[in-house]
């Protein structure tokens, strides 16, 4: 069924980004926003705006009521949850479809099962997907989880099965931590996410975090689009993403990919999906699916020249994979710059009016982003203001050019992590690609001094 208008549940720069395929595909957008963004770019650019309520997410861009009211009094036929705020919530997705109107996103019990990590794992054990070694589902009893834990080997982490944005982990060391620290992993995944439920893994020592890009059409059919790394991250939270990793030769992306296409097949798995791994030694290793598109969905974009939204929204009509597996290639380097209203070292949020903006340009940059001169950033939401791509035919001209295209961005008024950037662009082991999830937390300790 032809989609005529698209209500975007979301803000910022994954609103516009919305915005942009559908009309591109001829296909009006109704922008929803809180009080405090009725000045933002996303409602600007809509064809239609609606409020749905004031600052806080939990009253506006998380409330259900508001936003499926707001898409029937505009009379939208779909809805695209873009990530975070509604994006994984089954009961939502359920909510949408009851509502007649198309859910533009996984089927609500897929979404359900990966929410749940410890039905994740069995799941994607069940399919066929490596796993880190560690407990067979959710542990209770703190006999069970001494054995589970001698057998595996220390370190341990302890991980909530609701938790998510890297929330509800505790590494324990040794024997003698363990049950205090499942204790609190326990309590504080109740207080977090309502459900204590906590299961016990294998602490990996100096993994990357690689993950690969799904799209299935709902009936069988199932494609992957190639990795991304990821390892680059500060407190579990993604800093730099690079598409493909230094790490995965074309063979081995032709084969942990193909395992992963096999499995969306297997479970029918309908739009994006991204599957997530640790790397640690040539072993890949399941961590979860994201039942969503990705932040850092663009480096794939730049390198496979397939625009995922527009993917997504294909397949909530019912159509095909626009593309064939086999006429999938993978070309030349991109990376992404996540670029936030925050102090470059000590990471402390820095909202307010931005007095000056100049985005960076030229061939092969991309700035995915809402700001304007005269924007003030609200200092209700995350704090990710753009996106900056940037892609070259080999990962150092990419470089050559990132670097090129930090110095053009101007943003004043409020301070931003581009310096971080900037430095990290010139550190050797970035350079060589050589650095794991524990580098840039190091490094940062290290520069500290
Ligand atoms: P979330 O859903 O909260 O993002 P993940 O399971 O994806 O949780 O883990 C987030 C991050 O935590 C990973 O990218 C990695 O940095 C770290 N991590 C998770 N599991 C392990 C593990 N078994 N060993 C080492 N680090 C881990």
């Amino acid at each position: 069924m032809g989609i005529k208008r698209i209500l975007i549940a979301n803000r910022g720069e994954i609103a516009l980004r919305i915005h942009r395929a559908a009309h591109e595909m001829g296909i009006e957008t109704v922008a929803v926003h809180s009080t405090a963004d009725a000045d933002a770019m996303h409602v600007r650019l809509a064809d239609h705006a609606v409020c749905i309520g004031p600052p806080p997410a939990a009253e506006s861009y998380l409330n259900i009521a508001n936003i499926i009211s707001a898409a029937e009094i505009a009379q939208c036929d779909a809805i695209h949850p873009g990530y975070g705020f509604l994006s994984e919530n089954a009961k939502f997705a359920e909510i949408v479809e009851a509502h007649e109107i198309i859910w533009i996103g996984p089927k609500p019990e897929h979404i359900r099962t990966m929410g749940d990590k410890v039905e994740a794992k069995r799941t994607a054990g069940a399919l066929g997907l490596p796993l880190v070694p560690g407990s067979d589902g959710a542990v209770s009893d703190f006999d069970e989880a001494r054995k589970i834990a001698a057998d595996i080997g220390y370190p341990v982490i302890i991980k909530a099965a609701a938790g998510g944005g890297g929330r509800g982990m505790k590494v324990c060391e040794s024997e003698d931590k363990l049950e205090t620290l499942m204790q609190q992993a326990g309590s504080e995944a109740k207080a977090a996410f309502g459900d204590g439920t906590v299961y016990i893994e294998k602490y990996l020592a100096n993994p990357r975090h690689i993950e690969f890009q799904v799209f299935g059409d709902g009936k069988g059919n199932a494609i992957h689009l190639g990795e991304r790394d990821c390892s680059l991250q500060r407190r579990h939270q993604k800093v730099l993403e690079e598409a493909p990793s230094p790490v995965i030769s074309p063979e081995e992306r032709q084969r942990m990919g193909e395992i992963c296409a096999q499995a969306m097949r297997d479970m029918g798995y309908r739009g994006a999906g991204t599957i997530e791994f640790l790397w640690e030694n040539g072993q890949f290793y399941f961590i979860e699916m994201n039942t969503r598109l990705q932040v850092e969905h663009p480096v794939t974009e730049a390198i496979t020249g397939v625009d995922l939204v527009r993917e997504q929204i294909r397949i909530a009509e019912g159509r095909p994979l626009s593309v064939k597996q086999e006429e999938l290639a993978f070309t030349g380097h991109a990376i992404e710059c996540r670029i936030n209203a925050e102090d470059p070292f000590t990471f402390a949020p820095s909202p307010g009016l931005v007095t000056y903006y100049h985005a960076a340009g030229g061939m092969h940059v991309r700035v995915d982003s809402g700001l304007y001169a005269g924007y003030r950033i609200p200092p209700y939401y995350d704090s990710m203001i753009a996106k900056l791509i940037v892609y070259g035919r080999t990962r150092e001209g990419c470089i050559m050019r990132l670097r090129r295209a930090l110095e053009e961005m101007v943003v004043e008024g409020v301070k931003t992590n581009i310096p971080l950037h900037q430095e990290l662009l010139r550190q050797p082991d970035v350079l060589n690609g050589d650095y794991s999830i524990k580098w840039l937390e190091k490094w940062l300790a290290e520069r500290e001094g």
